[in-house]
């Protein structure tokens, strides 16, 4: 049996029973994973419970067997996004983050470089004006299939890999994560973006941080880009995720 001692995000809590609760966490040094909370809805119990998703943490946990639920022994809360509570754009675009987040990332495989970028998305949602979270979400999303190797090298056409310029208007394979050349011919899920699409993708992917809120997407590029994440993630999850419309 492994014990951990890991920074913990908490992704989704369920009532187990009249005293438990079972909280999906992404831990730091561990990946995601479910646990058991025994007790996390009694009285006075090790985790400050009951307890809600969205907080940061430092816990402790064992995991005997991969297969089954771990056990949440202690929790300390550090963090709580209470400014994702404050307007819908910032409910739902942590909403939605949290669904990439259990649909993508995979059991028990440390992935710290997309803990930070989660954790790093949720200060800025909480904080950001309303119109700032579409882009902070896209973001989001962009940078979290990069660092799980969902996405294609940017400027390469996925098929050729002849160059493809991020100013010109593309057509985009939802299968292979990436754009096509005007000499591939499109096959299965592709979705046509615009030049200012690819443009904000781009930026979108790579830019620093504190540019990222800055960006005001129009309605045509936040629908094409949500169709073409949306039909992405539909690829590698096998599902559509529910907050994906209101995003
Ligand atoms: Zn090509």
């Amino acid at each position: 049996m492994a014990v951990y001692k890991s920074q913990v995000l908490i992704l989704k809590c369920q009532d187990w029973s009249e005293t438990s609760q079972v909280v999906h966490l992404l831990a730091r040094e561990a990946g995601r994973l479910r646990s058991l909370a025994k007790g996390s809805r009694r009285g006075l119990n090790p985790f400050s419970g009951p307890l809600d998703r969205w907080v940061l943490g430092e816990a402790v946990f064992s995991v005997a067997d991969p297969d089954r639920l771990a056990t949440l022994m202690e929790l300390y809360e550090t963090e709580r996004f209470e400014g994702l509570r404050r307007h819908l754009p910032a409910f739902y675009g942590a909403s939605y983050a949290t669904e990439l987040v259990m649909a993508l990332v995979p059991d028990l495989d440390p992935q710290p470089a997309a803990f930070d970028l989660v954790v790093r998305t949720f200060r800025l949602l909480a904080q950001v004006e309303p119109e700032a979270c579409r882009a902070v979400t896209f973001a989001f999303a962009w940078r979290l299939l990069a660092l799980l190797g969902y996405m294609a090298e940017g400027g390469r056409c996925v098929e050729c890999q002849a160059p493809v310029a991020a100013d010109q208007p593309a057509n985009y394979s939802a299968g292979l994560g990436g754009p096509l050349c005007a000499n591939c011919r499109p096959e299965g899920r592709t979705h046509h973006l615009t030049a200012k699409t690819a443009q904000a993708m781009a930026f979108l992917a790579s830019a620093e941080w504190d540019e990222v809120p800055r960006v005001r997407l129009s309605q045509t590029t936040a629908n094409q880009m949500r169709s073409v994440l949306a039909a992405r993630v539909a690829e590698l999850a096998g599902k559509e995720l529910s907050a994906s419309r209101y995003v």
